[in-house]
């Protein structure tokens, strides 16, 4: 077993700024935790999911990337805590109360702190500090921004809350369109912006994240797409679909639904100019031309994380990649 915080088993120098949204995000920044220092990685996540429920505030990419990194999470069921009870929620059904969003009875514990500190006044970058500390993780993982941004589903029934179109209604709603509420206003965590002008930064890792649900409300703070563009590190994504699929999640319904082919060469169309090279699966090699025409590098890799090594496989792929597009 490899630990997260001991760091140092690539070669690779300076720091790296990964971009993630949950589950798929999440198992690419366990690999990148396993290869890089404390001081080189920095971890972004999206929190357009981020919802009231309970009167709880819940963040779940920043949750499932701290458990992830931890290693608490839940592998089988992909989301929340391994060894979880549900008490709390079972007596919530007694009494009535909403049940939707399940919430088990360790994670519930992060709600009610990450509220009781927000409520105090503290960031929510300095509340998951403090969270992530208890947890022993040593990493930095940062929200996107410390203002609310909510991410809303336009569907054939309407509009819809993120959460309510992908817990309570399973993502099964048509989608047509999306909007980050708040996005105008909101900026881009200040210590972000700082770490795209460090000269040390040296790769920025879009993760096999949702692009439309994870990373686009990351790319929708303002300038933040345009600091990514211009930043001197070279910018790599990994493609969140193999073969024509999502491994998890609607990624791949979204597509279709978005009148898009879902592909791997599509969400690096989508990506369009933001992209320096791009991450393939053995599966898709077919694409590789067509996407280095695009004047994009490409490195093609089992890109599939079923366990910790092929997770640190990848992210040592990802970096290695990283250092040969800079050099
Ligand atoms: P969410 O916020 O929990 O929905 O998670 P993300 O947006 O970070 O990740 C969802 C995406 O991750 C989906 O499009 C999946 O296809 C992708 N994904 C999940 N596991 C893997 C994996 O092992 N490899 C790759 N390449 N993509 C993955
Ligand atoms: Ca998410």
């Amino acid at each position: 077993m490899v630990d997260a915080a001991q760091g140092a088993q690539t070669e690779f120098k300076g720091k790296v700024l990964a971009l993630s949204g949950g589950v798929g995000g999440a198992k690419l920044c366990r690999g990148l935790a396993a290869s890089l220092s404390v001081e080189q990685l920095t971890i972004l996540a999206n929190t357009g999911d981020d919802f009231d429920y309970w009167d709880l505030r819940i963040c779940p990419d920043l949750d499932s990337v701290m458990y992830a990194l931890a290693d608490l999470n839940d592998e089988e069921r992909g989301w929340g805590l391994r060894d979880e009870t549900w008490r709390t929620l079972i007596a919530m059904r007694r009494l009535g109360g909403d049940e939707w969003f399940q919430i088990g009875d360790q994670d519930l514990a992060t709600h009610v702190l990450r509220t009781q500190l927000l409520h105090a006044g503290h960031s929510l970058s300095a509340v998951t500090k403090q969270i992530i500390n208890g947890l022993g993780i040593r990493h930095s993982l940062l929200p996107m921004t410390e203002q609310p941004v909510a991410t809303k589903v336009n569907t054939d029934q309407g509009w819809l809350d993120f959460q309510q179109y992908f817990v309570r209604d399973k993502c099964q709603p048509e989608v047509r369109e999306l909007y980050f509420e708040g996005a105008d206003a909101a900026v881009l965590n200040p210590q972000v912006r700082q770490l795209l002008e460090d000269e040390d930064l040296a790769a920025i890792v879009v993760c096999p994240s949702n692009p439309f649900v994870s990373i686009d409300p990351i790319l929708s703070l303002a300038d933040c797409r345009s600091l990514l563009k211009h930043s001197a590190a070279p910018l790599i994504a990994v493609s969140p679909i193999i073969a024509g699929r999502a491994v998890k999640g609607p990624a791949a319904k979204m597509m279709r639904e978005l009148d898009m082919p879902a592909t791997a060469l599509a969400v690096a169309e989508y990506y369009g100019d933001l992209l320096d090279g791009y991450v393939l699966d053995e599966a898709d090699v077919e694409y590789a031309d067509a996407i280095v025409a695009m004047g994009i590098k490409v490195c093609v890799a089992p890109t599939l994380m079923t366990t910790l090594d092929s997770k640190i496989a990848l992210a040592e792929s990802v970096l290695n990649f990283a250092a040969s597009i800079k050099a």
